[in-house]
C-alpha cells in the first residue's frame, strides 16, 4: 500500500503517519527527518537543506527528489510505504507519479489531514521532538511523561528552529502557494481522502483506518 499525507505543516502527518506504519507494517518516510538527520550528522546535504528550512522555505525540489526516491527503493519499501512530507510541490509528485508508473505501479490513497490555519501555530509552538530519535509531542495534547525528556530513547525534547511563530507564518504562506495545489491533483487522480484533524488524534486514526481498511 502506497500512502501519501497530505496537510499543512502541524496538521499531525507525522503523528498519524508513525500510526499508519506501525498498524500496516509498513515504513514511515519524512523527508523533513531525512533532512534533519543529516543536519544532526553535519553532512553536505545537511548543510543546504538547513539553510532553506530555517527560513521555513522548501528545500530545492531536485535535492529533494534524489533523496526521495533513494528511499523508496531501499528493500524495506517494495511493499509500500506512507509518505509524510512528501510531495510537496506540483513537479515532486510528478516525478513520483513517472516514477510509480514505470514500476506499473501507483499512489493508493492521499490522506489530507485538514486543519485551519489559525490552530496550526498553537500546535506548532507547543511541539516538542527528540532531537535523537525524531519522536514528536506536544506540550498539552501529548505531554512525555517527564517534561523534556524523550519517554522512548531518553534523550532530550526541543522546540524545532523552524517551529518558531514568524517561521511558522512563513511555512504557512509557502504551503498555502506550493503545497495546496496537490489537493486537486490527487483528487483529479481519484485517491484523495479528506480527514477532519482538529479533532482528537485517536479519533483521526480512527477516520484514517476506516478509509485504509
Ligand atoms: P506534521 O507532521 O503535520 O507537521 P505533527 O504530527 O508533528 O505535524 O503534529 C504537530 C503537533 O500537533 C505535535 O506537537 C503533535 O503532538 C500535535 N498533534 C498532532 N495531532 C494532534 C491532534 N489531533 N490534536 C492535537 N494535537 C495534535
Ligand atoms: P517537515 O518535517 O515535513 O515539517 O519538514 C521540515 C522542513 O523540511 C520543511 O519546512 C522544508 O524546508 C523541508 N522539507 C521537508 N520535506 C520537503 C519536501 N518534500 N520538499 C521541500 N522541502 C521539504
Amino acid at each position: 500500500m502506497k500512502i501519501i499525507m497530505l496537510g499543512a505543516p502541524g496538521a499531525g502527518k507525522g503523528t498519524q503517519a508513525k500510526m499508519i506504519a506501525e498498524k500496516y507494517s509498513i515504513p514511515h518516510v519524512s523527508t523533513g527527518d531525512i533532512f534533519r538527520a543529516n543536519i544532526k550528522n553535519g553532512t553536505d546535504l545537511g548543510k543546504e537543506a538547513k539553510s532553506y528550512m530555517d527560513k521555513g522555505e522548501l528545500v530545492p525540489d531536485e535535492l529533494t527528489v534524489r533523496i526521495l526516491l533513494d528511499r523508496v527503493a531501499q528493500e524495506d519499501c517494495k511493499n509500500g510505504y506512507v509518505l509524510d512530507g512528501f510531495p510537496r510541490t506540483i513537479p515532486q509528485a510528478e516525478v513520483l507519479q513517472s516514477e510509480l508508473n514505470k514500476q506499473g505501479t501507483d499512489v493508493d490513497f492521499a490522506i489530507n489531514v485538514d486543519v485551519p490555519d489559525e490552530n496550526i501555530i498553537k500546535r506548532m509552538s507547543g511541539r516538542r521532538a527528540c532531537v535523537t530519535c525524531g519522536a514528536t509531542y506536544h506540550i498539552e495534547h501529548v505531554p512525555p511523561k517527564t517534561e523534556g525528556i524523550c519517554d522512548k530513547c531518553g534523550s532530550e525534547l526541543i522546540l524545532r528552529d523552524d517551529d518558531k511563530e514568524e517561521t511558522v507564518k512563513n511555512r504557512l504562506s509557502v504551503y498555502h502557494d506550493q503545497t495546496q495545489p496537490l489537493i486537486d491533483f490527487y483528487s483529479a487522480k481519484g485517491v484523495l481522502k479528506n480527514v477532519d484533524g482538529t479533532v482528537d488524534m485517536m479519533d483521526v486514526f480512527n477516520a484514517i483506518t476506516n478509509i485504509l481498511g
